[in-house]
């Protein structure tokens, strides 16, 4: 059986889905919220600005 949110296999802990992620992810959908898939699976803040560690390049 496969996640139905990303398609990877179910972990028993999680069923029906594979990880803590997408079972928040669906539980967030079937609660009518805007989400958004994570990228790296963390919690990133809202980025709409790159913030680079360190700012050589920076004028
Ligand atoms: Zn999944």
């Amino acid at each position: 059986m496969a996640c139905p949110i990303c398609g990877k296999p179910t972990r028993p802990e999680w069923r029906p889905f594979c990880s803590k992620r997408c079972a928040d992810l669906d539980l967030s959908r079937w609660l009518g919220e805007d989400y958004r898939i994570p990228a790296a699976g963390e919690d990133e803040p809202d980025d709409d600005a790159p913030a680079p560690p360190d700012g050589e390049d920076e004028p």
